[in-house]
This record gives structure tokens, sequence and C-alpha cells, in this order.
């Protein structure tokens, strides 16, 4: 692998992560806003009759994504790791 391609690979994970960071961040301040309430009662209910749902959790020992699902349904351009939303 070479130097450049090291870099590149760096600056794509770079830029996931701080993606993951900026919808973990804007999910937590909308679950405390109330904004997208509508949007997160919509998802929740699917989430709450998944096998993958645990105390608010999807869980990650099951094959899902580990999130906290009341912070993550908030955000618009989230999706299911299984696309039930
Ligand atoms: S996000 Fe998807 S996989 Fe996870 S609990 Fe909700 S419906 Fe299930």
């Amino acid at each position: 692998m070479t130097l450049l391609t090291l870099a590149a690979k760096l600056i794509i994970n770079m830029d996931k992560f701080s993606k993951k960071a900026k919808n973990i961040l804007e999910g937590f301040t909308n679950e405390v806003t109330g904004k997208n309430q509508k949007l997160s009662d919509q998802r929740m209910e699917i989430c709450q009759s998944c096998v993958k749902f645990h105390k608010n959790f999807c869980l990650r020992g099951r094959g899902g994504c580990g999130c906290f699902l009341p912070a993550k349904t908030t955000v618009e351009d989230e999706k299911c790791p299984v696309d039930k939303w």
C-alpha cells in the first residue's frame, strides 16, 4: 500500500467518523429539544417490534448498530442498519 493510498483511506475514515460524531450530537440535541419527535415516534414503533431492540438500544450482539435509539431516530439522515426505516 502506498503512502498516498494510506492517506486517502485515512481521510475517508476521518470523514465517516466526523459524520457519525455530528449525527450523535445532533440526535442527543434533538432528543433534549424535542425536534423531529414525530419522526422518532414512527421509527421507535418499528424498533420496538424488532428482535434487535432492547432497553432503547439496537443491540450490536444481535447484529444491530449499537446505537441509543431515542436519539438516533430523531436524525433525518440516519438509517436502520437492516433498512426497516
Ligand atoms: S434500528 Fe433497525 S435493526 Fe435496530 S432495533 Fe430499530 S428496526 Fe431493529
